[in-house]
């Protein structure tokens, strides 16, 4: 069973990133990012201070937007549109989870569509299902960025992506879809989950549940990609049941050390193409 590392490939972009902050600062551009958050949450937090962390070494101004708890639709909303309208930000990225009161498919509409890096505004979420895709999901992105640096064939094969979320599951299958697979999305109104990932060549789980897909699941030599994050009491776990699921997989991404370190990584190139964009003469 092959352990499908993340860390090259991460390594890999970052470098190319810093290459192109590098050109952009030279011609007078700092690449920048407003992170806007109502009322951190602990886990936003620490993927607040991560993205910091990977943006400043890239060469990216990562800048915190953070409004109180209490912050009602219409000052969410006035935060995004001041970003969207401030032409030394790049980018815009809506920190989730959100205090419950606050509706996401209302402000994502207020993230100018050309600064979307994560791509959850309406326009880039067409785009992608158009086959087109600008901006994604970086997670969902991840997973065919993943798949295609580790040479496994997506082209006609048969994937199932289990949970249909729109930052992870859908954009996953649509981008499965984009590079040709034949695509199945699960969810937990699915009649037999186990019976339609035992026929895939590539599982593409997302449901955010620690041991969630077990080695009964899947079908001898299959891929599996593993998007979950699950903080249980042994640590961070994915949703796959790793000692079941290595002795038939044929190939697996681990968790930590699979997608997550991609992620950071294919958001803030996004950003840099978002820069180029806009400041293109
Ligand atoms: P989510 O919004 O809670 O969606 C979970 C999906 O899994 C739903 O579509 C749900 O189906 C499905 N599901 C739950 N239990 C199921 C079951 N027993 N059988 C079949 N389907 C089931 O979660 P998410 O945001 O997509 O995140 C999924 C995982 O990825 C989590 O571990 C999360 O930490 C991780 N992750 C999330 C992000 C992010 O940006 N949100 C990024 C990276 C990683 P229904 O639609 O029918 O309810």
């Amino acid at each position: 069973m092959r352990l499908l590392h993340g860390r090259p490939l991460a390594e890999r972009l970052n470098v190319e990133s810093r290459a192109r902050a590098d050109a952009l600062r030279g011609r007078g551009v700092t690449p920048a990012l407003d992170v806007v958050s109502v009322g951190l949450d602990p886990a936003a937090n620490t993927y607040l201070a991560r993205l910091v962390r990977a943006g400043t070494a890239i060469g990216i101004a990562v800048r915190d937007v953070s409004l109180a708890r209490e912050a009602d639709e219409r000052t969410v909303m006035g935060a995004l549109d001041r970003a969207g309208r401030d032409a030394a930000v790049h980018g815009i990225l809506l920190l989730t989870p959100l205090p419950g009161k606050l509706d996401e498919g209302h402000l994502v509409d207020h993230i100018a569509s050309e600064k979307d890096v994560e791509g959850v505004n309406p326009y880039n979420v067409g785009l992608l299902l158009d086959g087109r895709p600008r901006y994604v999901p970086s997670t969902a992105e991840a997973v065919t960025a993943l798949l295609r640096f580790h040479e496994i064939r997506m082209r006609g094969v048969e994937a199932v992506v289990v949970g249909r979320s729109t930052v992870v599951g859908r954009p996953a299958a649509a981008l499965l879809l984009n590079e040709d697979a034949t695509v199945t999305i699960a969810h937990k109104r699915s009649a037999d989950v186990a019976a339609l990932t035992r026929r895939a060549a590539i599982v593409v789980v997302a449901v955010g549940r620690a041991g969630f897909l077990t080695g009964d699941m899947i079908a001898k030599g299959a891929t599996v990609i593993d998007a979950g994050i699950n903080v249980t009491p042994a640590g961070i776990a994915g949703d796959v049941d790793q000692e079941s699921v290595a002795p038939i997989a044929g190939a697996l991404s681990p968790v930590p050390g699979g997608l997550g370190t991609v992620t950071t990584a294919l958001l803030l190139r996004n950003l840099l193409s978002a820069a180029e964009r806009q400041t293109r003469d």
